[in-house]
């Protein structure tokens, strides 16, 4: 089993993993036999990263990360309905995870997508519904609208995290646990911390 980190060593070894990915220098560590073998014990992942169904975003792959590392919730628009919510006390409750990375990205099809119109067909919908806040403050804002409501988007999502009662908002003001806002360069595959 993996040891305890803190927020400090979890975010370092995710960002290290994040290098080695976009460097084109991974380590696929903890993938064997061995590793399989060890976590059917248990799982202590050191992180908790909600991020997009998007194909290109595997978080494992991008964070240089192996089995049993990253306790992984993905919707499509990095967004977090209540069955996302109970994924991620989960985690921090259950399994001790202090980190939670909400991870956006460019190019974002969601985002374009509710960019484009507060409605879609089917369940598509609630997706794009849920991700019009962003959309609304990123139009207070000078530059690209997708890329800025992508961000705000991050933000957003990670408000909607710190302030989830009751297990979240208590665990955050205790200090067991962090929720951090990043986003993800598809083209250069970095991972960069966003503010707030
Ligand atoms: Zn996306």
């Amino acid at each position: 089993m993996a040891e305890t980190l803190n927020v400090k060593q979890s975010l370092k070894k995710l960002l290290d993993g994040n290098k080695r990915c976009a460097a084109g220098t991974q380590q696929n560590p903890r993938q064997d036999a061995k590793r399989r073998k060890e976590v059917t014990k248990g799982q202590k992942p050191f992180a908790v990263i909600v991020g997009c169904s998007d194909s290109r975003i595997p978080p494992e792959l991008i964070f240089d990360q192996g089995l049993g590392d990253l306790f992984v919730v993905r919707l499509a628009g990095n967004i977090v309905d209540s069955l996302a919510m109970g994924s991620i006390e989960y985690a921090v409750e259950h399994l001790a995870t202090k980190l939670v990375v909400v991870l956006g990205h460019g190019n974002c099809g969601a985002v374009t997508a509710a960019a484009k119109s507060a409605d879609a067909p089917g369940h598509v919908g609630s997706i794009v519904k849920a991700i019009q806040p962003a959309i609304k403050k990123a139009r207070k804002l000078k530059g690209d609208l997708v890329d800025n409501a992508i961000r705000a988007n991050v933000s957003l999502v990670v408000n909607k995290i710190k302030s989830s009662k009751p297990i979240m908002i208590e665990m955050i003001e205790k200090g067991d646990v962090q929720v951090i806002g990043a986003y993800y360069n598809i083209e250069t595959g970095e991972v960069e911390l966003l503010e707030g």
